[in-house]
């Protein structure tokens, strides 16, 4: 409801300025997802006992090309929680300029904790159902929380057994099996162009900028270490138990540490905290450290009014959102108000979905393009994005409103695919 209400509500002016878009109950059915897969996953666990979880798989528009959209482990996993993201990926997809449909799946199975033994035997379970749904033409998966290069390759290798089929039908692939170079960088290093897209727009760049970054995995690490290539100075990460603040600032050897005790050594923040020796706040959000860009880079809703009055009240000029849908309404409502430039997911982080777009492209060719070449690529469809939004939120009074240009450039893509194709 939270995900429909804030693109409607931001496309709403635009359809009523252009009718035929609401024609043929266009928007009751693109509210509605195409196909919902639900099952039973059963595993055994290190100690031989039988553990029971839920899987699921929505498969929300093929409008523009196959479903894509990645797959999420992680307790609070339920359908409402992936309705939202696929229903919100079916619009990122259609920015990217990608022939790629939305989707989105995952299971409440929780990785942490796990041997390596039950991360597999868990991904193969989940595969034996799950692998008839999918297909390079069909629907391809990706990671998302909880599902980074390992839990993608014994996914995507249980589906190559089951299948007989080589096609790559994940993304995020490992570099030995056709994975693409730069996709685990890509969505925090799209999200950075984008903010310097935004920046530029306002005659302003990121080298000397106070930065705030949320979340510690996947994609906050790549987000900081792009924001450190253009010379910002990023001050916190974080996750679901607390906050490090750094005020000398990440530098690309706290980084390493940090990237090899969450990827390598599978421990959190707090580890990093006691090892740099950096202040961890338990219990605490980033948003009370003044800054002029903030990248909510973690989960959904991790970013509501008060923090957003929090930012605002400490100067933040930007907002680009690093995680799907971080800011509540009632936080984006007060980013417009305050004049703040606000950017939504579906703009700023389909970077990451381009990029698995461009690994698909790579795997039908039989081909692999240089780290240079997917860069290139990656840069230009975030510029194209960017323009996109301009084209639709910019504003009589030059004030740009990316909630409006991401939502109606995305939701134009998708309603006039679905116009010419037909009722479906
Ligand atoms: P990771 O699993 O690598 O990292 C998730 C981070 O978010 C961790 O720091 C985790 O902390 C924190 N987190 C997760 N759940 C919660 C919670 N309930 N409350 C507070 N913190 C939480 O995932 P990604 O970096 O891949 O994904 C982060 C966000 O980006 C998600 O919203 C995802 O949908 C979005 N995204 C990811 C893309 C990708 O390519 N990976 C593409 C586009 C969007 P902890 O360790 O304590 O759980």
């Amino acid at each position: 409801m939270q995900a429909v209400t804030e693109v409607m509500t931001s496309i709403w002016p635009f359809v009523q300025a252009h009718p035929e878009y609401a024609e043929h109950a266009l928007l009751e059915r693109l509210i509605e997802p195409e196909r919902v897969i639900s099952f039973r996953v059963t595993w055994v666990d290190d100690a031989g006992q039988v553990q029971v979880n839920r899987g699921y798989r929505v498969q929300h528009s093929s409008s523009i090309g196959p479903y894509k959209g990645g797959m999420r482990f992680h307790p609070s996993v339920n359908l409402s929680i992936l309705k939202f993201l696929a229903f919100e990926q079916t619009f990122k997809n259609a920015l990217t300029t990608l022939p790629l449909g939305g989707g989105k799946g995952g299971s409440d199975f929780d990785p942490k904790g796990k041997s390596d033994g039950e991360v597999m035997r868990f991904c193969q379970a989940l595969m034996t159902e799950l692998w008839r749904h999918l297909g390079p033409d069909t629907d391809v998966p990706a990671g998302d929380i909880g599902v980074g290069g390992r839990e993608v390759g014994y996914l995507a290798g249980m589906m190559k057994k089951l299948a007989n089929h080589a096609g790559g039908v994940f993304t995020g692939k490992g570099l030995s099996y056709g994975g693409s170079l730069l996709r685990p960088e890509a969505t925090g290093y799209g999200t950075v162009y984008f903010v310097e897209h935004m920046l530029r727009d306002q005659r302003m760049e990121m080298e000397g900028l106070r930065v705030s970054v949320s979340g510690s995995g996947n994609v906050a690490q790549y987000a900081i270490e792009k924001a450190l290539h253009l010379g910002a100075h990023v001050l916190t990460a974080s996750n679901s138990g607390g906050t490090v603040v750094d005020e000398d600032g990440f530098t690309y050897d706290k980084l390493a540490v940090l990237m090899d005790i969450k990827n390598e050594r599978r421990g959190r923040v707090e580890d990093y905290a006691r090892e740099v020796g950096a202040e961890f706040r338990p219990g605490v959000r980033p948003w009370d450290v003044p800054v002029d860009v903030a990248l909510p880079c973690a989960t959904q809703n991790e970013l509501g009014a008060d923090d957003a009055r929090t930012l605002i009240a400490g100067g933040v000029r930007v907002v680009a959102e690093g995680a799907n849908m971080p800011c509540d309404l009632a936080a984006i409502q007060a980013f417009e108000e305050a004049g703040v430039l606000y950017a939504p997911g579906k703009a700023t982080n389909a970077g990451g979905v381009a990029t698995s777009g461009l690994e698909m492209s790579q795997n039908a060719q039989r081909l692999s393009w240089t780290r240079e070449e997917v860069d290139q690529r990656l840069r230009s469809i975030m510029s194209a994005i960017h323009d996109s939004c301009l084209e639709y939120g910019r504003r009589p009074d030059r004030h740009v409103s990316y909630l409006d240009g991401a939502n109606i450039a995305g939701f134009v893509k998708v309603a006039t695919a679905m116009r010419e194709q037909g009722v479906l």
